[in-house]
Order: structure tokens, then C-alpha cells, then sequence
């Protein structure tokens, strides 16, 4: 069940890395999460899950609300 979120409740990722098979490379040392503000990603800390936090990229500075959980992109790859 994939519910659309609000434009403003971010889902954090970890995003993977695949081979030319396929095949896990490798995954992201950190989470990130894409700003729908100025659509850039930036790096999220554990402890910022489900906090309302400020988008850290210059220029952009907006009020962000990020979900309480992860989302493992390499089992959930669906390209909006
Ligand atoms: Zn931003």
C-alpha cells in the first residue's frame, strides 16, 4: 500500500548502489532525504527521523518534516 505523502513529510533513504548486473553494490554510508523545496538531497541523521528540521542547504533554509522511518530503496524502487 503506497500512500502519496504531503509535500512537506520527507521519506528518508538509504540509497543503494547497483552493478551493471544488477546486483547490490553497495549502500550509502548515510541517509538522505530530497528537499521538495529546492530539490536537492541532504545528508539525515538517525536522531533527525520524525523531527521537524530546516532544510541545512544554502539558500533554501524551509521548515521540513521528515517521517519517523526509512525507506530502503532497494526494495521499494518505484520512479515517480
Ligand atoms: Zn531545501
Amino acid at each position: 500500500m503506497t500512500e502519496p505523502y504531503p509535500e512537506q513529510r520527507l521519506c528518508p533513504v538509504i540509497w543503494g548502489h547497483f552493478d551493471d548486473n544488477g546486483a547490490l553494490d553497495h549502500w550509502d554510508a548515510h541517509l538522505t532525504a530530497l528537499c521538495p523545496h529546492c530539490g536537492q538531497r541532504f545528508p539525515v541523521r538517525d536522531d533527525m527521523l520524525g523531527q521537524q528540521i530546516v532544510c541545512p542547504l544554502d539558500s533554501c533554509g524551509k521548515a521540513l518534516q521528515l517521517n519517523p522511518f526509512v525507506v530502503d530503496s532497494g526494495k521499494n524502487r518505484s520512479e515517480a
